[in-house]
């Protein structure tokens, strides 16, 4: 979606990946390798202009190595490596003052015991590393579960905290993009809904009060202010009862919350990012259409049925007036793998809403 973005602006992407015939190669030139292998990451890198990241699980010490010897990587190493620890990210952010729930590093038992008894149960344990869509989330309802929990995420040499349970209202999002020289500006806020942990729908403008939105905005940019270098980032916050907001995490990349931005902003996500890591002038991230709503086309099995369900909601979204479809071209279909996603655009959310509700009811066959 980077390499698509960058077509007509003259800008072309090269993309390091393991996969053969990986999604990127369908725009951008493919180089096969491993993006966690130094040496593979070095040399892709003496090939480029400007080296980026669109997942932050890489090896930042390549990274840091380019970077010293003059290569332009953009968001710096040392921001990739602060979120790329969880709990880094979070006493970087504790320091910068953005507001946060109560957390507290697990290096061991005891640690675990007296963070339990503070802030009491549910608790929630995470993997300081690693982490994504759920997969190094492990929730303890009660004292009982603390060391299946450990044992779920891998022990506590694998590197843990916790956090405390925040009883939230709704989950919202907002991309900002960061330039060169510090400017940031932040899109409109999105209401997120999690099935599972993994992203379902995301729908823009968030239904909540503007002081509310103006409040998201201004938290995420100062968090992704704190940060150096350029690029797009996610931030993933919680809505409490009260009205207050909590930052939980971000992410130094294109978003799946950003997702909408390709049609419902005036510039992408994508088409941001490039714009930052190259020092050109930022785009205008307002809403060019009333509301988008994005819903992620997920593996609901394996194989070919699988497959046909997939097809079925694509084929009802292109009946579907102001849906879109993006298909990835994942190598296989697997149970809650990312297959692709439809963002439906009308003039309000609450119509695109609609349309899409109409399209997901005629995919699964119900005429009603
Ligand atoms: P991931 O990297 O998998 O996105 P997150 O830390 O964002 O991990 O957690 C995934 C989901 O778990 C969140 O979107 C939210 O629904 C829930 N969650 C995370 N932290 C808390 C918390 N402290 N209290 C309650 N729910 C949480
Ligand atoms: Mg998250």
């Amino acid at each position: 979606m980077l390499a698509i973005a960058g077509a007509p602006m003259g800008v072309r992407l090269k993309a390091l990946d393991p996969t053969e015939r990986a999604p990127a190669s369908i725009a951008a030139t493919q180089v096969v390798g491993s993006f966690r292998d130094k040496a593979a990451v070095k040399a892709f890198a003496e090939t480029c202009d400007v080296v980026t990241v669109e997942i932050e699980h890489i090896d930042v010490e390549a990274l840091r190595e380019l970077s010293a010897a003059g290569v332009d990587v953009q968001p710096t190493p040392e921001t990739l490596a602060t979120i790329q620890d969880k709990y880094a990210q979070k006493v970087h952010f504790t320091n910068a003052g953005v507001p946060l729930g109560p957390y507290a590093d697990c290096p061991n038992e005891a640690a675990l015991q007296s963070a339990a008894s503070e802030f009491g149960f549910p608790l929630m344990l995470k993997s300081k590393r690693l982490a994504y869509d759920g997969r190094g989330n492990a929730v303890a309802k009660t004292a009982a579960d603390l060391a299946d929990a450990v044992a779920k995420l891998g022990g506590f040499e694998q590197g843990l905290y916790c956090e405390k349970w925040v009883p939230f209202e709704k989950e919202l999002a907002v991309m900002v993009v960061r330039a060169k020289n510090g400017e940031t500006r932040a899109y409109p806020v999105v209401e997120t809904v999690h099935e599972n942990n993994i992203c379902d729908t995301t729908t823009t403008p968030a239904p909540i009060p503007n002081k509310v939105a103006e409040a998201v905005q201004a938290a995420a940019k100062r968090a992704i202010g704190s940060f150096t270098g350029a690029g797009i980032f996610g931030v993933e916050l919680f809505l409490l009862k009260d009205g207050s907001i909590l930052l939980n995490e971000c992410a130094p990349r294109p978003h799946n919350s950003g997702h909408y931005t390709i049609e419902g902003c005036a510039c992408s996500q994508y088409e941001n990012h490039l714009r930052a890591i190259l020092g050109w002038p930022l785009g205008d991230t307002s809403l060019k259409v009333g509301g988008a709503v994005m819903k992620n086309i997920l593996g609901d099995g394996d194989g070919d049925e699988a497959m046909g369900r997939a097809h079925r909601l694509m084929g009802a979204a292109l009946a579907t007036p102001g849906a879109s479809i993006h298909w990835y071209e994942k190598p296989d279909m697997k149970l809650a793998r990312k297959m692709g996603h439809l963002t439906v655009v009308g003039p309000s959310a609450a119509v695109a809403t609609e349309r899409l509700d109409t399209l997901l009811r005629a995919a699964s066959g119900d005429k009603t």
